[in-house]
């Protein structure tokens, strides 16, 4: 039986919802502790309970204790896959995290619940004893992070959230899960072509993200220019086009020192260097702009966090940024 690290952080799928009240809350003890020997029967199974947090309340420095502990538990415990119980508002964006930090090829599972643990019809359990197999299945191996919700297995890269309820939130737009778990087995059938780790000591930068509109101007740049963060993520329009308005005080940042990564706020498709307007991609470009390569506004934005610790030349991020 294969060595697993069950590692609890909080989040839906250790909450309890209140029958009279309806509310939904975090309990004294946490309800997936009971499932702990439905686990023991697919794999020698070490529980710890390292958070118990709402996922709104997960923040990069809980991110990289995480990223510590699993990698201290691969050396010194040789745990042969992770599992990881989390709260689905920000379950991507750790999963991400994880997915390009940690430097182990060992299978790392990211799951959720949609439902609290007493209501009718709670994903929870299920998803867990789901996650705990795939962790376990040797075609899980140097695959990256998955995320394993509603009998899908998903890359970190690719997945994000797409409802705010229903229990098959977890997509991967443009690309589709990259397999299935079957009540028999559990079946890739696609495979990840790239995966990147930076191996960084710290998380000490400052990276803001902001979602550009129709009629959106400058000032909100002006103000960040003014609050000196580490970098800039915009969510920009269609294949990577601004309003006019916003140029010049892009290029002030810009010049400034602040590297500016740009998203496509369209959550398919990648941002390309195309339009010669005013404000449009080719402009954005020559003005330095990094342009990313499919990453959702709050993955890039992590993506920028952790390459800042290895590099804040221009050329070197623009190319972590095309991988
Ligand atoms: N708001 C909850 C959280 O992210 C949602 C969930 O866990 O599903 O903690």
């Amino acid at each position: 039986m294969k060595k697993i690290l069950v590692i609890h952080t909080g989040g839906t799928i250790s909450m309890m919802e209140d029958k009279e009240t309806g509310a939904v809350q975090q309990n004294q003890l946490n309800p997936l502790l009971q499932h702990s020997d439905a686990l023991s029967s697919i794999a020698n199974v070490k529980v710890e309970e390292l958070f118990q947090l709402p996922s709104p309340h997960i923040t990069e420095k809980e991110m990289f204790i995480l990223k510590e502990k699993i990698e201290k538990s691969i050396k010194e415990d040789q745990i042969e896959g992770v599992v990881i119980s989390h709260g689905t508002d920000t379950l991507e964006e750790t999963a991400y995290f994880l997915d390009i930090t940690v430097q182990s090829n060992i299978p790392i599972v990211v799951t959720g619940a949609m439902r609290s643990s007493n209501e009718l019809g709670a994903d929870g359990p299920y998803n867990l004893i789901s996650a705990v197999r795939v962790a376990a299945s040797n075609s899980a191996v140097g695959k990256g992070v998955l995320v394993v919700l509603n009998d899908e297995i998903h890359t970190a890269k690719n997945v994000t959230k797409t409802h705010t309820s229903n229990i098959a939130t977890f997509q991967s737009p443009q690309y589709g899960p990259l397999g299935i778990v079957s009540k028999r087995n559990i079946t890739f059938h696609h495979v990840p072509t790239v995966r990147e780790t930076y191996n960084i000591e710290t998380v000490s930068k400052n990276v803001l993200l902001l979602k550009a509109y129709a009629g959106m101007d400058g000032s909100v740049i002006r103000a960040i220019r003014t609050l000196q963060p580490d970098g800039l993520v915009i969510e920009a329009l269609g294949q990577g086009n601004l309003p006019p308005i916003m140029v010049p005080e892009l290029k002030a940042l810009i010049t400034s020192g602040i590297p500016v990564v740009l998203v496509s706020r369209c959550f398919n498709g990648y941002v390309q260097d195309v339009y010669n307007y005013e404000g449009g991609g080719r402009q954005l470009k020559e003005l330095g702009v990094i342009f990313s390569n499919g990453l959702n506004g709050q993955k890039a934005r992590l993506k920028l966090l952790v390459t800042l610790e290895v590099t804040n030349k221009h050329n070197e991020l623009q190319e972590l940024f095309l991988k």
